[in-house]
């Protein structure tokens, strides 16, 4: 597996990865004849337990969690639904959700179709660097409180919230905290034993699992509600297992754990080399977030005056897959809410873009880019002028 696409280079890992060969190998060895249902009595079924089991076993390994604790879903979007959706219908009258302006769409989006039904929603403001901190989780928590939500670390800029510190926080409230690690997991550790979360989603396809798997972790003795009714995964989450997902997800976590320090360390250099270049080249580029906590693999840069859009569709053309910071919504641009939420004016917002690196990524292709770049940026500003 070298880049996602034949002589392309990929660097959007925080939309989706490369599927590992690992990963793909499990599945297949899963989707061969004598592999059943795991839920049915006889050897084939008995065989599907044992790969389910395994690979949950994988995936409570990467966080330090039972694997009782683990739940398999869809997706990180299901687990946060399921997480939010099943907390507050265990809350009784507490009718309010403390959250931050910068969420994943998969969390605002539910958020703001909750407040049409009468939950009342705090969205917690970030500064200029995307950070957040404990002292205003705490400040927001109020007795109507049902949980607080709130993302590990950002999917467009790669900002780590305080998590740790928070989950102290709601602990010394005794207010549910959920969190979206889905960007965060098998990128930066992750201990459970250590930090007082009750939920926390996972999504398969960020970690080189193929789409089809995600995972939510519930702490042993925190009751939720099921979002999906039947008798599989411990009555939690109805509906037959995608198991060759699943295994493909398992196998992916066992990836990570693998050898999570040495890559952080050797994919944090190239995203240096990345923005040390960038900046080199384009004095005027900034670098959203850089003075906070991030991930490794995530670099937002903003171009200046320049559009993003057409120096992304720019890399697209000289084969290089780089995201908008940007949404496309009926037909126009977006600015992003989590840059705009950064106190960036629009025209700053529309300029970014996002580089995020994976397992496959190497030097060469931070070579490449940066080789492409002055052309790039020239016909860009030459178009605009
Ligand atoms: N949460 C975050 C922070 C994400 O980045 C994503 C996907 O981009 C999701 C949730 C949703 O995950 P999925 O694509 O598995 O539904």
């Amino acid at each position: 597996m070298i880049e996602k696409g034949s002589a392309d280079i990929y660097l959007d890992n925080n939309a989706t990865g490369v599927v590992a060969r690992e990963c793909m190998e499990a599945m297949l060895a899963c989707l061969r004849p004598g592999i059943g249902n795991p839920s049915s009595a006889y050897a084939a079924g008995m065989r599907a337990k044992d790969l389910l089991r395994e690979a949950r076993a994988e995936v409570a390994g990467l966080l330090g969690a039972r694997p009782k604790e683990i739940v398999f879903t869809s997706s990180g979007t299901e687990a946060n639904h399921m997480a939010i959706l099943g907390t507050l219908a265990t809350r009784g009258g507490r009718r309010r959700i403390v959250t931050s302006t910068v969420e994943h769409p998969s969390t605002l989006m539910l958020l703001r179709h909750l407040e049409k039904t009468g939950i009342a929603v705090t969205y917690l403001p970030v500064d200029s660097e995307g950070r957040l901190a404990a002292r205003a989780v705490r400040d927001a928590v109020t007795a109507d409180t049902a949980l607080v939500t709130l993302m590990w670390a950002n999917n467009e800029t790669g900002v780590l919230f305080p998590i740790p510190e928070i989950a102290e926080v709601t602990r010394a409230l005794a207010v549910p905290l959920h969190v979206d690690a889905v960007q965060a997991a098998g990128r930066v550790p992750i201990d459970l034993t250590q930090v007082p979360i009750e939920t926390l989603s996972l999504s398969g396809h960020k970690l080189h699992a193929p789409p089809g798997a995600g995972a939510l972790f519930v702490r042993k003795d925190f009751k939720i509600e099921p979002l999906l009714w039947g008798h599989q995964e411990r009555r939690m989450r109805g509906g037959t297992e995608n198991l060759p997902a699943i295994v493909g997800f398992g196998s992916a976590c066992a990836l990570a754990r693998e050898d999570l320090e040495a890559e952080s360390l050797r994919i944090g250099r190239l995203r240096a080399d990345l923005e040390r270049g960038i900046v080199e080249r384009f004095p005027a580029a900034r670098i959203h977030g850089a003075c906070a906590p991030r991930l490794p693999n995530t670099s937002n840069i903003g171009f200046g005056a320049l559009d993003g859009e057409h120096i992304m569709r720019a890399f697209d053309r000289r084969g290089v897959a780089v995201a908008l910071g940007a949404a496309c919504a009926a037909g126009a641009m977006d600015p992003s809410h989590v840059l705009t939420a950064m106190g960036l004016d629009r025209r700053a917002a529309l300029s970014a873009i996002r580089f995020s690196f994976g397992r496959y990524n190497s030097e060469a292709c931070v070579g490449r880019v940066l080789a492409l770049l002055p052309d790039i940026l020239g016909e860009v500003a030459a178009r605009a002028a």
